[in-house]
């Protein structure tokens, strides 16, 4: 079992270079550090749940946060799943995940949905249209913030492509560094 504290986190805001050129292979290098709550937001692919999903081992779409347990935690037995006790699914800290029973992670998710109203998680509460909307909006971050029931962080950082990338990638508003070192490979 490694610590996981072995190996600090990106720091916050900075994407690793390698993400635009393309050649990286390590899911930690396409990680951003959410300051709220110290999750590790994969900014890599994302399947359609909303999961972080690389190429690992010669098999595409592995999730992210189940390579990221094996790696500082251990093996993963057979029909085990590994939960979040953040709630943000495309978080990879290994410290965020647990193993559970398929019955314990949905009861684990009603807990959660019940708990989650009225409180401000960071990440999870946006659907992809609403990343997009926010997006491409004119308004100022406050007062999306508001609309959209998150922190006025979340707004700044989805407009500076720190968050969702992959989504905001579909809105036709390209950054011009996706467009740098040809196409991310995952
Ligand atoms: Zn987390």
């Amino acid at each position: 079992m490694v610590e996981s504290t072995l190996m600090a986190p990106i720091p916050h805001g900075i994407v690793y270079k390698e993400w635009m050129v393309g050649k990286a292979k390590d899911p930690l290098s396409r990680t951003v550090t959410c300051p709220e709550s110290g999750c590790w937001l994969f900014i890599g692919g994302l399947n359609a749940y909303g999961y972080g999903v690389m190429r690992h081992n010669g098999q595409r779409n592995v999730m992210v946060h189940r390579v990221m347990y094996e790696r500082f935690k251990g093996p993963i037995p057979d029909g085990i799943f590994v939960c979040h006790t953040c709630d943000v699914r495309n978080c990879v800290n290994p410290d965020h995940l647990f193993l559970g029973t398929p019955a314990e992670n949905s009861r684990d998710a009603v807990n959660k949905q019940r708990t989650a109203a009225g409180t401000d998680n960071p990440s999870s509460k946006l659907s992809e249209d609403q990343v997009i909307e926010i997006y491409v909006s004119p308004l100022p971050s406050r007062e999306l913030a508001e609309i959209y029931g998150v922190r006025s962080t979340v707004i700044q950082k989805i407009k500076a492509d720190q968050i969702w990338q992959r989504v905001t990638a579909k809105s036709g508003k390209t950054a011009f560094r996706r467009n740098r070192g040809g196409q991310p490979k995952y």
